[in-house]
């Protein structure tokens, strides 16, 4: 479906690919089985000007625009969907509320070095009894003089080990709910600010994700992000964004084991006859890539709407749940097609299987996008 596609962003495109295909593949598996951060690549990625694709060139950015973004957390997914979302939560879910919402002063003093890949960043909204129901955050921001105070536990945080940015989500009125919070800038060296249970996963393993405490962690007035009480929204607008960054990712997995399982049923033989033969085989194919393609046109709808300023938060909601479904529906049928070896750490349709489940959960599990969608088409 290049045909879409705009000269640059083929040539983006490409780059890209040729990237993934040379550094990515051949340790992609290996940093799976060690679950090492891939610092290294990572420094490659953001040489490449990855690290701030959709953000104008005057605070660092690479200046492209979403559909880029998508391209490229696709073809970085397409080997590795762990680092896949190390640069998709580091981009969608920090950097964006920094450029959304943040002060002529906090894009200056923050966007540079995130988009060029110096710092890391990471946005902690969970708690363990705020998930789905993000409006029950408990964390605590109180103004003391010049400074807020916060205190509290975020779980599961993408990118909190390495992140030296977090954007932080607080109650400044809990009785309030979710019109009584309010988003944060927090440095990760400010005294009380710590790292701590690291969560061991069933895939993505190369991602680190972790809890964020806070403990009389003082934070510099200026860093409220966006306006007191509206934190809830900043939130919001945030995860929409992040779902098209979450359906690229998925998009790659889904590329991933249709390409493993073409070139596979190709070469296995069984009774006299490749099973690229066998017309089970040949339909199961036929399936993952039309559910790849439609997922595909729904992703890029979602990201040219961004693009074109147009209300896109449905759109993202069925972009991220079509395409989570379909990569787990392609992982699936991938394990099948390899068969016994399918099941073991020798071929990669393993670990696109484990990958593929998180794309259903994080970022609004998939109940969670289909009561965006239906909220969406009722109100109409
Ligand atoms: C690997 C990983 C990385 C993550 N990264 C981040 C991050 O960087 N930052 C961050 O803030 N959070 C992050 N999260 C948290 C993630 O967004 C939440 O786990 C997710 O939103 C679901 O919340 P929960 O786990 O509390 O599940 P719950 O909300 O408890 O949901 C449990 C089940 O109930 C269903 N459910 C809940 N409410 C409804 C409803 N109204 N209707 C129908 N079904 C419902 C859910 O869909 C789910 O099936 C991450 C999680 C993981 C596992």
């Amino acid at each position: 479906m290049d045909y879409l596609l705009t000269d640059e962003q083929k040539m983006l495109k490409e780059m890209v690919e040729k990237f993934a295909l040379d550094k990515i593949k051949p340790i992609a598996r290996e940093n799976d089985k060690t679950e090492e951060f891939p610092t290294k690549l990572i420094k490659e990625l953001s040489d490449l000007g990855l690290m701030g694709i959709p953000y104008p060139e005057e605070y660092g950015g690479s200046g492209m625009d979403n559909i880029s973004y998508v391209i490229a957390i696709e073809a970085i997914s397409r080997y590795c969907a762990a680092t896949g979302v190390i640069v998709s939560a580091h981009t969608s879910l920090c950097v964006e509320p920094i450029y959304l919402f943040g002060t002529e002063e906090q894009k200056k003093k923050y966007m540079p070095d995130l988009c060029s890949g110096r710092k890391i960043g990471c946005h902690c909204l969970t708690e363990s009894q705020a998930g789905s129901d993000a409006a029950a955050v408990k964390t605590s921001a109180k103004l003391e003089g010049d400074k807020w105070v916060l205190n509290g536990t975020k779980l599961f945080i993408t990118n909190a080990a390495q992140a030296d940015i977090a954007i932080v989500f607080a109650a400044t009125e809990p009785a309030a709910r979710s019109r009584g919070i309010t988003a944060f800038i927090v440095e990760k060296d400010t005294p009380g600010y710590c790292i701590g249970k690291l969560e061991e996963k069933l895939g993505i393993k190369a991602s680190s994700t972790a809890e964020v405490v806070l403990e009389d962690c003082a934070i510099p007035k200026e860093n409220q992000l966006g306006e007191l009480n509206k934190g809830f929204k900043v939130a919001m607008i945030t995860l929409d964004g992040g779902r098209i960054g979450i359906a690229a990712q998925a998009l790659g997995i889904a590329k991933g084991s249709i390409e493993d399982s073409i070139a596979y049923a190709k070469e296995r033989v069984q009774f006299g006859r490749p099973i690229a033969e066998f017309q089970g085989i040949k339909w199961y194919l036929a399936e993952m890539e039309t559910e790849y393609q439609a997922a595909w046109l729904l992703t890029y709808r979602a990201a040219l709407m961004k693009d074109q300023k147009l209300r896109y938060s449905k759109e993202a909601a069925m972009a991220k749940l079509k395409a989570s479904e379909v990569a787990e529906f392609c992982a699936s049928k991938a394990v099948q097609i390899h068969g016994g070896y399918g099941y073991t750490k020798e071929f990669d349709p393993e670990r696109y299987f484990r990958d593929s489940k998180i794309t259903q959960i994080y970022e609004g599990t998939s109940e969670i996008q289909r009561e965006v969608i239906a909220s969406n088409i009722l109100k109409q």
